[in-house]
């Protein structure tokens, strides 16, 4: 199954991928994660992304379309895929396509995780990450169960640095101007499951499942 996860930053892409790739057993790809991981490793590519990341802006789209098509290519994507953070302008949706019907394939779902611009910054503002496996949690509405240590590895969680007030501004600004116009692109092509993301995280989840099931469409 190739599913796409749409949504602003902080309205729980990352939390539910998580879950949802255990159960659907298809790669989780995340664009901000690669960015993250390349800037961190002080690639090339890195170092070019990270002009954007510090600053909440988005990367430019020659970069990061070429990241996801090379990772698309990888063997383990023949099973299905399931693309958080991309695409996130028209040209990456459009760049998408196009790379899919190369390869014979197309999208099958993409997931929007509604939820209202007053929450998302308490969201992101209270998130902490794992170093070591990258699980997402929150001080107040997802702590885990020793402060500052991942439940499942015991790693050392951190703040990531855009998500401070400030940058949060720019990147929901980057959301509505680029972003959120690709919602009516997919819902046009009929592949639009709208999802209440407000909910409790396993709400959320079981929402997100029924949908990709089929079930309460
Ligand atoms: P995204 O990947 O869309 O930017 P995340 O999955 O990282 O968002 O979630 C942002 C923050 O909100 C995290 O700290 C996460 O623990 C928390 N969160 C995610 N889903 C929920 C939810 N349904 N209710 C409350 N907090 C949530
Ligand atoms: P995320 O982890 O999804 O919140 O992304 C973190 C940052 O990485 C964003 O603020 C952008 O700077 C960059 N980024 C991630 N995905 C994309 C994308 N599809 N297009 C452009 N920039 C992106
Ligand atoms: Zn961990």
């Amino acid at each position: 199954m190739n599913i796409l996860f749409m949504g602003p930053p902080g309205a729980g892409k990352g939390t539910q991928a998580e879950r949802i790739v255990e159960q659907f057993n298809v790669p989780h790809i995340s664009t901000g994660d690669a960015f993250r991981l390349a800037m961190k490793q002080g690639t090339p590519l890195g170092q070019k992304a990270k002009e954007f990341v510090d600053q909440g802006l988005l990367v430019p789209d020659e970069i990061t379309n070429g990241i996801v098509r090379e990772r698309l290519l990888l063997a383990d994507c023949e099973k299905g895929f399931l693309l958080d953070g991309f695409p996130r302008t028209l040209q990456q949706a459009e760049a998408l396509d196009a790379m899919l019907a190369e390869m014979g394939r197309g999208i099958d779902h993409v997931v929007n995780l509604h939820v209202d611009r007053g929450l998302l910054l308490a969201r992101l503002t209270g998130r902490r990450i794992c170093k070591s496996c990258g699980a997402t949690y929150h001080v107040m509405f997802n702590p885990p169960k020793v402060e500052g240590i991942c439940d499942k590895d015991g790693g050392e969680l951190y703040q990531r640095s855009d998500d401070t007030e400030e940058k949060v501004g720019t990147r929901l600004d980057e959301y509505i101007s680029k972003t959120a116009p690709l919602l009516e692109y997919y819902s046009g092509k009929g592949l639009l499951r709208e999802v209440n993301g407000e909910q409790e995280i396993d709400q959320v989840t079981a929402d997100i499942a029924g949908r990709l099931r089929g079930s309460n469409e």
